[in-house]
């Protein structure tokens, strides 16, 4: 069973704790700090309960060669700034002095360890780079839910080398609302799908067949869906290859009973560039236009939906989000979450584009949960098995 970080005595004890820092940089300063002030409550708990903490991430895809571009150096000083207190810094994570240096903290004291990646020992998940790796601490915490989906050796590998091992308090609260929300769901539950790509939403879309009461499709990969269905939907995104998978589905949620809702209407143009044409109803979408947002019709009629469910969870931006032009559906479904929260509803934001979203419009304290990862947010609400928990899962 997975340990609580609340199950250890952590007094005296020195903590090798996975955290998830890999955050945006412009020109070697963090432009987004919501990985780290997402970390803050576990390692201040460790700190409070009299803990020395070694702290290792990894950031960008240096590809197993030292690229200073890719340093944490200023993730720490970011860090030591949110927590007002110094931090130490080894600019190796494995090497004899990294080593030495977490030896020698006192409970209280942090020690950040250059970025994991620069070994590519770390991806490879090598047994000799874990060893190394676990000699920072008697106690391993993972807390990075981002790289969850991957076995790599500070989340995986690591783990046969220590007798206490746990999650901290970030990665219990993605496995109680990205999992355990939908073990025992609040109905009705509804699905909110949007964004581009249908292949990387298929085994969430296949899975909520059979959970949700609602699934609503907007976005981009609206118009698969609607051309399947034999509609004219101009120049908008299409993805060719998944035009038999789309129909499949259609028709699995009608034997399901699972609702299955497309936009009414869109916000259409020639490009993501130019300036809005008008909104047009689906029925009528003009053969040289693209939709690139949902229109007033969809959006009032998806905020109804969303009004009678009790668990909502939302995946994908519903037009071009990036362009202000296009960006009104996707707001409005953010702030009719906020609503939702606000009487009760427990509303769910996976990762990726929609937390940037909607933290983009300073909503992310208002909903319920906004996760913290992309690819490991799909895969376990598409109810898979992430590598991360199971190596913890059978110690
Ligand atoms: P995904 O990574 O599949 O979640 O897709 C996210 C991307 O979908 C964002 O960059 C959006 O700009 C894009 N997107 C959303 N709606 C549309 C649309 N109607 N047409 C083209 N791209 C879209």
């Amino acid at each position: 069973m997975i340990q609580s970080l609340h199950s250890f005595d952590l007094k005296d004890k020195r903590i090798l704790m996975r955290v998830d820092y890999n955050v945006p940089l412009d020109n070697g300063r963090v432009t987004d700090g919501f990985r780290l002030q997402a970390s803050l409550a576990t390692i201040q708990h460790c700190l409070q309960q009299g803990a020395a903490v070694v702290l290792m991430s990894h950031l960008g895809r240096p590809k197993g060669k030292v690229d200073k571009k890719l340093s944490l150096i200023s993730v720490g000083e970011t860090l030591a700034d949110l927590l007002e207190m110094p931090i130490k810094f080894s600019d190796d994570c494995i090497s004899e002095d990294a080593r030495n240096t977490s030896l020698d903290i006192s409970p209280g004291e942090i020690h950040l360890l250059e970025n994991l990646r620069f070994h590519d020992g770390e991806t490879l998940n090598d047994p000799q780079f874990s060893m190394l790796l676990a000699k920072h601490g008697e106690v391993f915490i993972n807390d990075a839910f981002g790289t969850a989906h991957r076995a790599h050796a500070s989340n995986v590998g690591v783990v046969d080398h220590f007798k206490q091992t746990g999650i901290g308090f970030l990665m219990e609260q993605e496995l109680k609302y990205l999992k355990e929300s939908f073990d025992h769901p609040q109905r009705p539950i509804t699905l909110i799908l949007g964004g581009a790509k249908i292949g990387s939403k298929l085994s969430l879309i296949r899975r909520f067949l059979n959970t949700a009461d609602t699934i609503i499709i907007g976005g981009g990969m609206s118009f698969t869906f609607l051309k399947a269905q034999g509609r004219e939907v101009g120049s908008s995104l299409i993805d060719e290859k998944m035009l038999s998978t789309a129909a499949q589905i259609l028709n699995e949620a009608k034997n399901h009973k699972v609702k299955l809702v497309l936009p009414f209407d869109f916000v259409c143009a020639k490009n993501a560039k130019s300036q809005p044409d008008a909104v047009y109803s689906r029925r009528e979408l003009p053969k040289d236009l693209m939709g690139l947002d949902i229109g007033p019709k969809s959006i009032a009629a998806f905020n109804d939906i969303i009004f009678s469910s009790k668990t909502i969870l939302w995946n994908g931006p519903m037009g071009v989000f990036e362009q202000e032009p296009y960006a009104a559906g996707t707001k409005a479904i953010a702030e009719k979450l906020v609503e939702a929260t606000e009487t009760g509803q427990t509303t769910i934001v996976g990762g990726g584009d929609t937390a940037a979203a909607i933290r983009a419009y300073g909503y992310h304290h208002d909903v319920t949960h906004v996760s913290t990862g992309g690819g490991a947010s799909l895969e376990l609400l598409s109810g898979e098995t992430l590598p991360a928990f199971s190596a913890l899962e059978s110690k």
